[in-house]
């Protein structure tokens, strides 16, 4: 049997809120961080000496999609059927073999969500633990009903007809016995000019931010364009998903950009599902927006957006957080936006310290100056258990 505490010495822990590097030990005991520094070995503990490493806090993904099915046919009723018989665990192993021990689910089937969260809360499953928003809020001839199909009545999305409805609806979620964790709006008028998609309506809009707060939930919002972004403000959005060249390729308003960052709303650009699509102009010109936003105050989070085409459980966070170094954050802000950012600011993961569950990375090397040791991963816990390992791929160092 394990002995119930293990020290992981000789290592570079990053403790704390601003990731502070502390060398020494990090004592483990029933699942969580018992001590963290330069603290004895308990009498008993197992150690584990690991020189040259690095322990952090595991990684957020604050963008993934779990089980929702891909559009509608029989080819993807099966799909569907055999993510809800198997509950993904390709996806669960790959999350936490990149690192990745917290991911946020921001629309996937509302009762399939609820059970993985369960199930992976408790260890009946294997798997990051997974914050969920269940199902997502559209209009009725937004993304995803007027893009991929998804019908009104489909577990994975809500389309409210009023305001009242709306409360409802949210209600329903967030309050309750098992709330969800944040609620998700869709806004996007799709192309700016021509208004392809349709948004929420702002009285909706408006009463699905007014309830999710009443129960204390935040709501996370999927914008396109600069009139979306304005009008998910004024509803009071807290959270943003996606950086699009239809949104401020031009610039930040300035009085949008004001309000993001005095009120605190986040921003997770997520770049590595859109990079594929842009030319190479377009996604150095979206970086510099990711930059000035930073460099104005906001918070930058990482989500990658796991589910849509090309972008993979665990190795798509990882891309993430290349690409957000590269907009200039730099290694160590960019760690921040997959570990303490999200912690902070959605209550997703937590700062390494005593007392925190002992979700860790341990990895060969300083990821706060070179962004490649994220790829050398040594161990990963999930509640002080070793998950499974990545083998290296050829070319990788191990
Ligand atoms: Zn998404």
């Amino acid at each position: 049997m394990e002995p119930a505490t293990v020290a992981l010495t000789q290592v570079t822990a990053l403790v704390g809120d601003d990731l502070a590097p502390a060398d020494g030990t990090v004592v483990i005991e029933g699942g969580r961080v018992a001590a963290v520094g330069a603290v004895p070995v308990p009498a008993g503990a197992r150690e584990v000496p690991l020189p040259g490493c690095t322990v952090l806090p595991g990684l957020v993904d604050t963008h993934v999609h779990l089980g929702a099915p891909d559009g509608r046919g029989p080819l993807a009723l099966l799909r569907a059927l055999a993510d809800h018989l198997r509950f993904q665990p390709g996806r669960r192993r790959a999350f936490l073999a990149h690192g990745v021990t917290t991911v946020c689910s921001l629309g996937d089937e509302n009762a399939w969500v609820h059970d993985l969260r369960r199930r992976t809360a408790d260890g009946v499953l294997a798997g990051p633990r997974v914050r969920i928003a269940g199902p997502l809020f559209t209009a009725p001839g937004g993304h995803p009903v007027a893009t991929v199909g998804a019908a009104p009545g489909d577990d994975w999305v809500r389309v409210p007809g009023s305001p009242d409805q709306a409360r409802e609806q949210v209600a329903a979620l967030a309050g309750g016995e098992d709330p969800v964790d944040v609620v998700k709006v869709v806004q996007d008028r799709g192309d700016p000019a021509r208004r392809t998609l349709e948004p929420i309506a702002p009285p909706v809009l408006a009463a699905i931010t007014e309830e999710a707060h009443r129960h204390g939930v935040p709501v996370v919002a999927h914008w396109g364009t600069l009139p979306d972004l304005a009008e998910l403000l004024e509803a009071g959005a807290d959270h943003l998903q996606h950086l699009e060249p239809r949104g401020p390729l031009a610039g930040w308003p300035a009085d949008l950009l004001e309000a993001m960052v005095e009120r605190g709303v986040t921003l997770a650009p997520t770049l590595a599902v859109t990079e594929a699509l842009l030319d190479a102009g377009t996604a150095r010109t979206l970086r510099r927006r990711v930059l000035e936003f930073h460099e104005a105050g906001g918070t930058v989070l990482a989500g990658s957006d796991t589910g849509m085409p090309a972008v993979r459980p665990g190795a798509g966070l990882l891309r993430e957080i290349e690409l957000l170094a590269a907009c200039g954050l730099g290694p160590a802000e960019a760690l921040a936006a997959a570990t303490t950012g999200p912690a902070r600011t959605l209550g997703a993961g937590a700062p390494l310290a005593p007392g925190a569950p002992a979700d860790l990375l341990v990895v060969r090397g300083d990821p706060r100056t070179d962004p490649g040791a994220l790829r050398r991963i040594a161990l990963v816990l999930r509640d002080g258990r070793p998950t499974t390992r990545r083998r290296p791929r050829r070319g990788e160092t191990p």
